[in-house]
């Protein structure tokens, strides 16, 4: 044996045999599993033993959903997360012109991210190009919402991009304006993006350094796989093949530090034609990248009201939300995807966009039978239970963010109302139809951190010392299967990956306390030893 980890409460998330207290590994994979007694026995003058020292370990984590490369690219630029004011965020703008000018470098643009006004205590309007014009004069400015779907420019910006002749009911583009006709600087949802187009096409190179950081970062917080969502995050259009290419580079070198499964960002018909040719289902570099599903947006956020509703806004009637596809276009997509053998995941916020999918699947199925495809839903909050049957009938995964919660639970009754509230977020409901759901974090929108993620599924936390619908949560076990073994499924790994089981790999986490055994108020304290993938250590505390 090449190691073998020993005194540890191990947690396999295989019902054959559920606790263990040592696993035996030879050439990265998981040969047996037993009591220290049994397994020890297997000890060569060539193995490594590691004793655990009676602490808690478990499959290591998989991560449903996020954005890495996303992440890298926006921890490089000024982040407006920590932002309590909107006077802060408009200082921070202004001492970052003030660096621009001194740099000479005026022209440069200041893209800053991560804003959320709900969280701004003097004034929760997110800034027009006015405010901004104050603050960043005449360099260009944009600042981007933390979620992705709404982004606001200066002047100087709205010119660059030639948004400053658009007119009130003229207009294509999706964006707002001032009583004096003229641009009030917002613009939503893929228009939200324009600004994007001045951006360079990062290199293979730096991509591949990109992939080797977040990637040990991913190591840190015990995951050994991620479903990343990863094209058109930088340059929209243009980078598609520089990040297809760094994975080549990276996974075939053996960089990686978590396997990552892509989830393909391919959103019109002629270009996904191609993509399903060039890289079917299932392409890997090594053994730590996969192409695993096409993702497709349904829709945009609760909190700038674009995801779509199949009612109305409880706070803002006048809302209907964006679909991002018309449904002739969606269930081509559908068809493409689907016919190729590929699984399509779709970002759905709303009730709306849920419906939409369900439709496209439902056609697509029809056209071409294929039962065992696992086509999922990223997200799936604002939900009717008649949905989730549905779902369950069709086998349509579930990919949902329980950290969300934190955010969440302060504002989704009042944009859908109590009635269609409870029915949202239903993780009880998602596995007592036996529908497969697996946890991710959406980073950058929340960190990639399964611990907060595993603490929200059980608590549902409101954040003001009680739970928001608490009859909702899942037991510990399911949080944990959410972010092990569901990861793997839904990557089509589930019979390799995912559990501690011989024959799979040893994608091992080891924690500092046993999650099962401990009040859920203290799963926050949980910290990671070390993670464990194909053998290999690639984190230790
Ligand atoms: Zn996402």
């Amino acid at each position: 044996m090449d190691r073998i980890f020993y005194n540890g409460v191990i947690k396999t998330v295989d019902d054959a045999q559920p606790l263990v207290s040592a696993v035996c590994v030879q050439g990265g994979i998981i040969m047996r599993t037993g009591s220290d007694e049994e397994m020890l026995k297997y000890k060569t003058e060539n193995t490594e033993l590691i004793d655990l020292q009676g602490k808690f370990m478990l499959p290591g984590f998989i991560d449903s959903h996020m954005h890495m490369i996303l992440t890298h690219y926006q921890n490089m630029l000024p982040d407006l997360g920590g932002c309590k004011t909107k006077k802060e965020v408009l200082d921070l703008l202004r001492a970052e012109a003030d660096r621009h000018r001194a740099e000479g470098r005026a022209d440069e643009w200041i893209n800053a991210v991560n804003f959320n006004q709900d969280y701004w205590s003097d004034d929760k309007n997110i800034p027009t190009r006015l405010e901004l014009d104050e603050a960043a004069g005449d360099v260009p400015c944009r600042i981007l919402r933390c979620c992705g779907h709404t982004a606001s420019h200066n002047t100087k910006a709205l010119e660059i991009m030639n948004v400053m002749k658009e007119k009130p009911g003229e207009t294509t583009l999706n964006m707002k304006f001032l009583a004096d006709g003229t641009p009030q600087g917002q613009l939503f949802e893929g228009d939200a993006e324009l600004a994007a187009q001045f951006v360079e096409v990062p290199s293979v190179e730096e991509y591949v350094e990109w992939i080797k950081e977040e990637t040990a970062n991913c190591a840190k917080l015990g995951l050994v796989g991620i479903h990343s969502d990863d094209f058109n995050m930088v340059a929209p259009g243009r980078d598609m093949d520089n990040v297809m290419a760094a994975y080549k580079v990276a996974g075939e070198s053996g960089v990686m530090k978590c396997k990552v499964y892509e989830q393909c960002r391919v959103e019109e018909a002629d270009i996904l034609k191609e993509f399903v040719k060039k890289y079917p289902r299932g392409t890997q570099f090594g053994t730590r990248f996969v192409t695993s599903a096409i993702k497709e947006m349904g829709d945009g956020s609760l909190g700038a009201h674009s995801a779509v509703l199949r009612g109305s806004y409880a706070n803002d009637p006048e809302a209907k939300g964006v679909k991002v596809h018309e449904d002739d276009e969606m269930f081509e997509l559908f068809r493409i995807a689907h016919e190729a053998g590929y699984p399509v995941v779709v970002h759905c916020i709303g009730d709306g966009a849920v419906e939409q999918v369900l439709n496209g699947i439902e056609y697509a199925q029809n056209r071409h039978p294929m039962p065992d495809i696992r086509h999922g839903i990223v997200h799936c909050q604002i939900m009717g239970t008649d949905q989730l049957y549905r779902m369950q009938r069709n086998n349509v995964l579930a990919y949902v963010q329980p950290v969300f919660c934190r955010a969440d639970a302060g504002i989704v009754d009042d944009c859908v109302g109590p009635e269609l509230a409870k029915q949202s977020y239903n993780w009880r409901l998602f596995e007592d139809l036996g529908i497969h759901q697996s946890g991710g974090s959406d980073c950058p929108v929340e960190p990639c951190d399964p611990i907060p993620n595993i603490y929200y599924a059980v608590t549902r936390d409101n954040s003001k010392g009680g739970s928001w619908y608490p009859e909702n949560a899942v037991t510990i076990e399911e949080a944990i299967r959410m972010f092990t073994i569901e990861g793997a499924y839904a990557g089509y790994a589930e019979s390799t990956r995912g559990s501690i089981t011989p024959g799979k790999y040893a994608d091992f986490v080891v924690l500092s306390q046993d999650l099962t055994k401990i009040d859920p108020k203290d799963i926050l304290n949980t910290k990671v030893l070390m993670t464990v993938l194909e053998g290999e250590t690639v984190y230790e505390a």
